[in-house]
């Protein structure tokens, strides 16, 4: 059929069209102050050594500077960041 006929590639590009979409979170943003976010994760004072959101199992951005997270629905957080919720990506 026609949907079957979809390569992947094309699809997995609308996907990153769509992240890229995604409005940049805003440190002000209330969750974000609410969980220490910053941009930098060298700015945020509880991130140990090491930890950003590009190493983050919640962000799902891949190699891009900007990327959704789990936790922040709908905005990019940079993969230079870093909040509390941060966990240690997997393998
Ligand atoms: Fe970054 Fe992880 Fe916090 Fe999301 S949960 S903002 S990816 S540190």
């Amino acid at each position: 059929g026609v949907v079957a006929a979809v390569p992947v590639a094309a699809v997995l590009r609308g996907r990153d069209a769509f992240a890229n979409d995604l409005p940049k979170l805003s440190e002000d943003d209330p969750q974000a102050q609410a969980l220490s976010y910053k941009h930098d994760a060298a700015e945020a004072a509880a991130a140990g050594e090491g930890q950003n959101c590009a190493n983050c199992q919640l962000y799902t951005g891949g190699d891009a500077e900007w990327g959704p997270c789990s936790i922040f629905a709908g905005k990019a957080v940079s993969a230079n960041g870093w909040c509390a919720t941060w966990v240690q990506r997997a393998g």
